[in-house]
């Protein structure tokens, strides 16, 4: 399989704190790959800097041909906002913003395949719901419709079934692993070790700096997940120390996070 995505020495950074360090490897064309790692190990800021959302501060990352309307892209949940007073039929269609005309209006084939979509993932008859008032799994297949309209050759996805009810889980993982049938990109943030050995055969193992990426089976060993978790343990006692002097710098001006699971 040949390189779609290569990362070399990547590092991304708020503020000048970095979040990952010196990342070098690559994604071929049609792989599956999890991303796991305990808390705060970096791997949303990965994959938003691999989406283009965040630049990196060293290193690149090589896209070859790739735009950003390849990307798929499905925030970690506590990223979205849902009170925002929008249908699921137009939270699905804007999976095709960029087939729309000038002033919005979409095809009687986009409109058809949005409903497509939502039969898809089970949720024929929800198009007039308010996304506020469907459940988290609803919610959920109601972003895995929009990612399926995209029909984005790379799909980046950050813990997915994170708080969501089995069922769903075992649904969209079905179409998690269609997509990668289809010859699309995959690349996962997930926390159930079970779930990414049993169905990813690639895995990046993230703690800051990369433990290890390669084959699943070679990468969550249980030596590479001690080592993975002796290192957030050392980032947690070197945290004072990555302050910068006088606090000047506080957080105040970034971006508010949830508290760690
Ligand atoms: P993970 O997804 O593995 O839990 P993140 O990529 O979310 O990790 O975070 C990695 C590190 O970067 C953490 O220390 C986190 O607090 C910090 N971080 C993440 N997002 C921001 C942000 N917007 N502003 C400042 N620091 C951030
Ligand atoms: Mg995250």
């Amino acid at each position: 399989m040949s390189d779609l995505i290569r990362l070399e020495n990547l590092t991304v950074t708020y503020e000048r704190h970095p979040a990952v360090h010196h990342i070098s490897g690559s994604f071929a064309a049609g792989s599956l790959t999890a991303i796991a790692g305990p808390n705060g190990a970096g791997k949303s800021t990965l994959l938003k800097a691999i989406v283009g959302e965040l630049r990196p501060a060293g290193g690149s990352i090589d896209r070859g041909a790739l735009t950003r309307d390849d990307f798929g892209y499905l925030p970690q949940a506590a990223d979205i906002v849902r009170r925002f007073p929008i249908s699921v039929a137009d939270t699905v269609m804007l999976g095709a913003w960029k087939n729309a005309g000038a002033f919005g209006q979409f095809s009687r084939k986009d409109i058809e395949r949005a409903r497509e979509a939502l039969a898809v993932v089970g949720l024929s008859g929800f198009e007039r719901r308010h996304i506020g008032s469907l459940s988290s799994g609803q919610f959920q297949r109601v972003l895995f419709a929009r990612l399926l309209l995209q029909d984005a050759r790379v799909i980046l996805l950050d813990e997915p079934f994170t708080a969501i009810d089995q069922r769903t889980t075992r649904d969209l993982l079905d179409l998690v692993l269609r997509w990668n049938s289809e010859g699309r990109t995959v690349i996962a943030v997930l926390h159930d070790f079970e779930q990414v050995r049993a169905c990813f055969p690639e895995t990046l193992l993230l703690a800051r700096e990369l433990v290890s990426w390669g084959r699943t089976q070679d990468v969550m060993s249980p030596a590479n997940l001690i080592k993975a978790r002796a290192m957030a343990e050392r980032w947690d006692d070197e945290a004072e120390e990555c302050l910068p002097a006088g606090g000047e710098e506080s957080e105040s001006g970034l971006v508010k996070r949830e508290p760690a699971e």
